[in-house]
């Protein structure tokens, strides 16, 4: 699919990148119409969708089927819509005299993580491409969406020593490093409370956090070699992300790691990453904000539960709105489907856009 949009814009003079994971199995691909210059206009969308597996579809979910004015498909609003409406219009951009570049930004692997999105903005600076604006195209019903919170999932794993349970002093009992750590979670949970930016309007307005899981031991009268706990955060800030990790590493390294391996020298605790997905904070000046507000006649703004690839590309200094077509609700469910008035909404917009920049 990478491929084929790729030789699609090509075909349209688009210069385009295609830039490989190390298994060379996934791609980002990145195109630009227009002029060589900073500043431009990111479409940005990701090209994986969720698993069917399990969902009761009317239909194929891989067979795009128009009915009732809509079109069902896995991945229709979340978010190959939007990728269509882009390609639909990539030949308006390019029989255009752009004054700004207009970039594809096509990714792998965000429902897992935002892995190709982290991977292509880490190219992009490489090659010092520095657009001015993206626009991300999830489902918002084409309302500006100007803020939501990361998510950081991780799962940490507790290396003890086991022995018998009649003394526990000659073990190191990864079940209570793991109780430890977790209390030392819930303390800077509540420590977060007192963080939330003024006038936040996040539900709730802090950063949160979720204990997700704790297993570890085999039984009663042994002490636990083995434990790991499952847990997630949700900054609203960029420092809250950066202050929970480093306050919850300094607990590790200064003081649960010295006790362990006082008894164990072998002793360890692994924090392995899931998905770490910044947030998008919302700004008082945003140029894209603005530019979505005159395309679309949008007159209000909001925040969302959920999180996208935007607070990558806010991370790069680039002003970033949320807004494509359809309903985050049909998102991950059977006969997920995007409305025909929703794409000729996003169509409007883009035309709007090509507009604007020539
Ligand atoms: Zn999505």
């Amino acid at each position: 699919m990478i491929e084929w949009l790729g030789s699609q814009l090509s075909d349209l003079g688009a210069r385009t990148e295609i830039f490989h994971d190390e298994s060379g199995h996934k791609a980002n691909l990145f195109a630009t119409i227009g002029p060589d210059t900073d500043g431009g206009i990111v479409l940005s969308g990701h090209s994986d969708v969720v698993p069917v597996a399990e969902q009761d579809w009317t239909s194929d979910p891989f067979e795009m089927v128009e009915r009732d004015g809509a079109l069902f498909g896995r991945g229709a609003c979340d978010m190959k819509g939007f990728i269509a409406c882009a390609m639909a219009m990539a030949p308006v951009f390019a029989a255009r005299d752009l004054k700004r570049p207009v970039h594809f930004a096509f990714t792998y692997d965000e429902e897992v993580g935002c892995i190709g999105g982290q991977a292509l903005v880490s190219d992009l600076k490489t090659r010092g491409i520095a657009p001015g604006i993206a626009i991300i195209g999830e489902p918002t019903g084409m309302q500006i969406i100007e803020g939501h919170k990361g998510c950081c999932e991780y799962t940490t794993h507790f290396h003890g020593l086991e022995g018998h349970g009649s003394a526990p002093d000659r073990g190191v009992n990864a079940a209570e490093y793991a109780v430890r750590y977790v209390t030392r979670l819930m303390e800077l949970r509540e420590e977060m409370k007192t963080r939330a930016p003024r006038g936040s309007r996040f539900d709730p307005p802090w950063t949160t956090m979720n204990i997700g899981g704790i297993h570890g031991g085999v039984a009663h009268n042994v002490i636990a070699g083995r434990a790991e706990v499952e847990w997630e955060f949700r900054p609203v800030t960029s420092e809250d992300m950066s202050y929970m990790k480093e306050e919850i590493a300094a607990y590790v390294s200064d003081t649960l790691l010295p006790a362990m391996r006082a008894v164990d020298p072998r002793a360890d605790i692994q924090t392995e990453t899931i998905g770490e997905v910044a947030g998008l904070e919302p700004m008082a000046a945003n140029a894209a904000r603005d530019l979505v507000a005159e395309l679309t006649g949008a007159n209000g703004v909001d925040v969302v539960p959920f999180a996208t690839e935007a607070g990558l590309f806010q991370e790069m200094g680039m002003d970033v709105v949320v807004c494509g077509p359809g309903s985050i609700d049909q998102a991950h469910k059977a006969d997920e489907y995007v409305t025909l008035d929703q794409m000729s909404r996003c169509l409007d917009m883009l035309e709007g856009l090509a507009r604007r920049l020539s």
